[in-house]
């Protein structure tokens, strides 16, 4: 089975206070509407993300990041734990953003933190108050919303 990626990307917004190593897996079929992101949609775009090619990445960066961020990959679960435990074993955190409301258990033990919930645009993001979505701190069990919302702009209820 497939398990692509977009090239990784640095980013530094979407885990609070990490530096993440952010890859984008191709074969979502949440399929929210108004999703931003359509060409995750097919399995095939992108290229294969093997465990070594995975290591290769790392190394890569290693001592400039501090986690590394999944766009999805949970549709192949055993797969994407693999690549959960080398960075782990790296000494690297863990995240997994998904549209789903709840990941499976075997995958969040290997987790720091978890975004769940669908794309709705009637709703807006994690940096919305009226989100659906939870970024989770799995340590601790507490939602880190709060941390997306820029201080001092008011929400206006529509
Ligand atoms: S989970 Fe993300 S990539 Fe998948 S359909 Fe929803 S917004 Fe698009």
């Amino acid at each position: 089975m497939t398990f692509n990626c977009l090239p990784p990307t640095i980013v530094f917004q979407e885990v609070p206070n990490e530096i993440s190593l952010c890859f984008s897996i191709t074969g979502c079929q949440v399929g929210c509407k108004g999703c931003h992101s359509t060409e995750l949609w097919n399995k095939n775009f992108g290229q294969a993300l093997t465990n070594t090619n995975f290591q290769q990445w790392i190394n890569k960066y290693q001592g400039l990041i501090s986690t590394v961020l999944f766009m999805g990959g949970e549709w192949q679960k055993e797969t994407l734990i693999e690549k959960l435990i080398l960075a782990q074993n790296l000494g690297l955190k863990t995240c997994l953003y998904t549209g789903e409301n709840t990941v499976n258990d075997e995958i969040s033990k290997h987790l720091n933190y978890v975004k769940i919930g669908k794309w709705d645009p009637t709703k807006g993001g994690l940096n919305s108050p009226d989100t659906n979505q939870k970024f989770i701190d799995l340590t601790t069990g507490n939602t880190l919303n709060h941390l997306f919302i820029k201080k001092g702009i008011q929400h206006v209820a529509a």
